[in-house]
């Protein structure tokens, strides 16, 4: 696995890998890879001839500084997974090379993206957008993929996609759960044993048959702090607060329980 972290030396491999005729798959991340991460690799590496990953803490999708500080950073760990996964490249960027221009252009999406995770984390939607339009401008894949965990994200890239006329495919992945059913996530990493066990409650809830606000009021009396619960897109999306972890999630309402 070659690792890259300049844009200009990202450039010149991918003019040398398209002029070869080779397709490119690529998966944009945080990094402190988990298996969810790598289940889109996995798909990325089956379609595609060349397979690039990216680990970036993207530094202006982050509302709050404490969480851009402690998100967990574990590049060894990331670089055998993504070996023994068969990436071709991990591209590994400082923060200056992707934002040169000190992010004085940004895409910006309405109404969307102000709402849901966006009406509690302002501004997030701005950092993911244009760091998922440069990473696509520099990489120029045939295909790029997304998991469903960060359902919003995934509806806004393909729009973003559909409304710049990329030619990349914008490609959805299932989310990966824990065996108790909690979605895996690298900010689980801060949850403590005790919050850990009380956390795979949410997602439990979220299948349930009970109404939007019937699983709000349970959420809130076993402790957690709602950011939202709506039913869209035939999906029932959360975000809740357990101690000083925020977690997301949605279900399908095919996935639903049904009442007994
Ligand atoms: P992140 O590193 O959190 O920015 O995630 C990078 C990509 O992995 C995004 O497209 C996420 O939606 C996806 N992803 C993260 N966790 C999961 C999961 N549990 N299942 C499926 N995809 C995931």
């Amino acid at each position: 696995m070659e690792i890259i972290t300049a844009t200009a030396e990202i450039g010149d491999r991918i003019r040398e890998i398209r002029a070869q005729g080779r397709t490119i798959g690529f998966v944009p991340t945080m990094g402190a890879l988990h298996p969810g991460h790598l289940s889109l690799v996995e798909k990325a590496r089956a379609d595609n001839d060349i397979v690039i990953v990216s680990i970036f803490v993207n530094p202006t999708q982050f509302n709050d500084n404490g969480d851009l500080e402690h998100y967990p950073r574990t590049f060894e760990s990331d670089r055998s997974l993504l070996e023994e996964a068969q990436t071709d490249i991990l591209f590994f960027p400082e923060a200056g090379e992707l934002y040169h221009d000190e992010f004085r252009f940004k895409v910006t999406e309405s109404p969307l993206s102000e709402e849901l995770e966006g009406a509690h984390r302002p501004g997030h939607f701005d950092g993911v957008l244009t760091v998922v339009m440069k990473l696509l401008s520099l990489i120029r894949p045939d295909r790029a993929y997304f998991g469903e965990k960060d359902w919003q994200q995934f509806l806004l890239i393909r729009d973003m996609a559909a409304a710049f006329f990329l030619e990349t495919e914008i490609v959805p992945c299932s989310l990966v759960r824990e065996p108790d059913g909690l979605a895996m996530s690298s900010r689980n990493a801060h949850l403590s044993v005790e919050e850990r066990q009380r956390a795979a409650f949410f997602p439990k809830v979220l299948r349930s048959c009970d109404t939007t606000d019937k699983k709000r009021r349970v959420l809130e009396d076993a402790g957690f702090e709602v950011d939202y619960l709506e039913e869209r897109d035939g999906r029932t999306l959360g975000a809740v607060v357990l101690g000083s972890v925020r977690l997301i999630d949605n279900v399908r309402l095919s996935e639903t329980e049904t009442s007994p």
